[in-house]
């Protein structure tokens, strides 16, 4: 367009150059050319009409290129124009958006002037979440909503600067007060040629709060596993463990390798050797994994009698499966204490039944005994009946040897405790022990120093050593060693825990030792069991354990037995040993059959045995009054109270015991001695007895019967 400018000086002054020129030279020319004044004029005129033709054209084409230039230079810049508007708008759509962004935005945003750091502008949600206004932002500066010392604030406002973005957590304070933490991103931005600070503030108070319950829940759930007694361990599909407790560790016994591998497979492999029955325990596990949603629970059996309980259950998040939690719980103890109730229990309904039996037995015994020695008293020394008599005798003394037997399994054993030196009866009952022994069993004794004073019927305790040695004897079909020993023992808990039975305190440990075949663990469990046996019919009864079980017992203690099989067996006899070791002084009945005149009140509901026993107190130079029950027994007594020396008295009658009848006697006023007839307890010697009064065992025999009697009448109460 500058170009232009020019352009009409330039043609005028051409154009009035070439005209002068033209009109000169043309002139000249002409009148050369053309001699005659009227040519000359014609050719002036032609010349003339031709200037201005061509000057015209000339002109026309002039103009008309100068127009189209201008034409074409005003459409160009109009379009430039037009252009420049189209951008124009643009920039104020995008910057009208963006403010509205930065205004609208959800996400708390603000501008900080760098060197002052106040608050130029803010954003909607900056106003709601600090609680200021915009008049109240424009007089605060960063560095009071940060509860942190300003120094800090500025050097990271000034980090930010200098390299760009940077990340910080902080602690806000509101307008209200409250304190939030906020995560604050600050980015340098240039904006109309000033630098700022653009911060876009993230409100983590949520989050942290969030986190903090996590981490609680996580120490809680540390926490709880390490308390719980149980075994845990939690596995992830892939067979990795994600967490176990200790306990788990300790349980399965183990080592760090194993559990530093956080591999449930190898954890497998290590404990499989020590299970009972692993291709059992692989299978459940695998079974269980492979059913990701179910439950199971098992027993694992090791092969050092642990027993464990398995409870696998799976994790689920949602509707997904995302591991499984298993628990062991140690049930060594459990299962032994179920086992031992389920023994005594088996023992107790046993003792019941053979308790019954032996009572009704003994009333028959009673009378048997009875008849035949009041036949054989009277019998001439010649009479040739007499070896009759004599083997019934014999015979009914082996009954009542049986039926003592089947009174051991009883509770309601007739016992005379006394106080005895588990040495002393070893000593006495040695030379029998021996004798049962073939030459081939070499017997030894090892037998404590010191007295072992305990509260025990000796008769009981020979019983049960001589069962015990029997039962090595039979163990020992070639030969070998039978040991007894003897020493005081100590009970503490650490030892009830380990075994699973026991009370604390000092007791007199009886071992007996063999070196016969042992047994297996099925036998072993139920060798206490009345009538198990494992010998051929004939030889064995099954009972003689179950004796020596049930003798253990009545004098509170406990038998255990270790065994395996070719390595011999011991048993093992605790004893509570007594406090203070008093010896009473053994007495025996040496005394010859004792007469008497007394009136003796016999109350007895047995009719054989009522019968047997005026017999043998008549026979004796006494008067009998008979009663047939208890009732009948007081009414009697009252009718007779002058007369009456002595009550005789069975305990079990019908209608009214022997007891009841006894306290109402007592409660006349009158102060008559008693003697109580029973197969059961001794233990009524405590409860009911009086001074001066004596307990009966049956079967009664007339010699005890007689000196019983003499010695409460005498008031010899020690005689027994
Ligand atoms: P019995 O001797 O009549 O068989 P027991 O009750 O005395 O009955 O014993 C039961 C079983 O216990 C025996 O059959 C035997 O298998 C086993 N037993 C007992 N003592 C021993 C021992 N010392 N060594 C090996 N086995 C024994
Ligand atoms: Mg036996």
């Amino acid at each position: 367009m500058k170009r232009l400018r020019h352009v009409p000086l330039v043609v005028s002054s051409t154009y009035a150059v070439a005209g002068a020129l033209w009109i000169y030279f043309s002139s000249r020319v002409l009148a050369s050319l053309v001699p005659s004044a009227a040519g000359r004029t014609f050719w002036e005129t032609v010349k003339g009409w031709g200037f201005i033709v061509v000057t015209t054209v000339l002109l026309y084409l002039l103009l008309w290129a100068y127009v189209r230039k201008i034409l074409g230079a005003e459409k160009e810049l109009a379009a430039e124009k037009d252009e420049c508007r189209a951008a124009r708008e643009a920039l104020e759509e995008s910057e009208a958006q963006f403010s509205l962004m930065f205004a609208k935005h959800s996400a708390i945003m603000y501008l900080v002037d760098p060197d002052s750091l106040s608050i130029i502008e803010v954003n909607e949600a900056a106003r709601a979440f600090y609680g200021y206004t915009a008049a109240e932002f424009a007089e605060l500066r960063l560095t009071a909503l940060d509860t942190a010392r300003d120094v800090e604030v500025q050097a990271f406002a000034r980090e930010a600067l200098r390299g760009g973005e940077k990340l910080r957590v902080a602690k806000h304070r509101l307008a209200g007060g409250e304190v939030r933490a906020v995560e604050i991103r600050v980015t340098p931005i240039h904006l109309t040629r000033r630098e700022f600070l653009f911060v876009i503030a993230t409100d983590i108070t949520e989050r942290e709060k969030a986190d903090q319950e996590m981490k609680e829940a996580l120490s809680l759930l540390a926490a709880t596993l390490e308390a719980t007694a149980d075994g845990i361990f939690v596995r992830d599909p892939a067979g990795r463990i994600v967490i176990c407790n200790r306990k788990f560790a300790t349980m399965w016994r183990l080592p760090e390798t194993i559990l530093a591998t956080q591999n449930d497979r190898q954890l497998r492999l290590f404990v499989l050797d020590q299970l009972k029955d692993p291709d059992r325990f692989l299978e459940i596990t695998e079974a269980s994994y492979a059913h990701g949603d179910s439950e199971s629970c098992d027993i694992i059996e090791f092969k050092d009698g642990r027993v464990f309980e398995r409870v696998s259950k799976p994790q689920v998040v949602g509707e997904i499966v995302v591991g499984r939690v298993i628990s062991y719980r140690d049930i060594t103890e459990r299962r032994s204490l179920e086992s031992q109730l389920r023994q005594s229990q088996k023992l107790e309904a046993i003792g019941t039944l053979a308790g019954g039996i032996a009572h009704d037995f003994n009333n028959l015994l009673t009378a048997i005994v009875g008849y035949a020695t009041l036949m054989q008293m009277r019998m001439e020394e010649e009479n040739p009946l007499r070896h009759q008599v004599n083997q019934i005798l014999a015979a009914t003394d082996r009954a009542a040897a049986l039926t003592k037997s089947l009174l051991a399994y009883s509770r309601r054993q007739v016992s005379d405790p006394a106080p005895v030196d588990l040495n002393a009866i070893i000593r006495e009952i040695e030379a029998l022990l021996l004798r049962l022994l073939p030459a081939n069993i070499v017997c030894r004794q090892e037998l404590a120093d010191v007295p072992l004073t305990i509260l025990a019927d000796a008769g009981q305790l020979e019983q049960a050593l001589m069962n015990l040695t029997v039962n090595a004897r039979d163990a020992m079909p070639s030969g070998g060693e039978l040991v007894v020993s003897t020493e005081e023992f100590s009970m503490n808990a650490a030892y009830i825990a380990i075994h699973g039975y026991g009370k604390p305190g000092r007791y007199a440990l009886l071992s007996v030792t063999d070196s016969g075949s042992g047994m297996d663990e099925d036998t072993r469990e139920r060798i206490f069991e009345p009538f198990f046996t494992t010998k051929e019919t004939g030889k064995g009864t099954g009972l003689g354990l179950a004796m020596v079980y049930n003798i253990v017992k009545q004098h509170g203690g406990f038998i255990s037995v270790a065994s395996e099989p070719g390595t011999g067996t011991t048993f093992r006899i605790y004893l509570p040993l007594m406090e203070t070791a008093v010896r009473l002084a053994e007495s025996r009945d040496t005394r010859p059959v004792a007469e008497g005149s007394e009136t003796i009140l016999v109350m007895e509901d047995d009719e054989p045995v009522r019968q047997l026993l005026r017999d043998v107190l008549e026979s004796n130079g006494y008067a009998v009054i008979e009663a047939v029950d208890g009732v009948d027994g007081v009414e009697k007594f009252a009718r007779h109270k002058d007369e009456i020396h002595l009550v005789l008295t069975d305990i079990m009658m019908p209608h009214k015991s022997g007891c009841a009848a006894y306290e109402e006697i007592r409660s006349m006023g009158t102060d008559v001695r008693t003697i109580f007839m029973t197969g059961y307890s001794a233990a009524l010697r405590e409860t009911i007895v009086g001074q001066g009064d004596m307990v009966l065992t049956k079967p009664v025999l007339p010699k005890a019967l007689l000196a019983k009697v003499r010695a409460v009448l005498d008031g010899d109460v020690t005689a027994t």
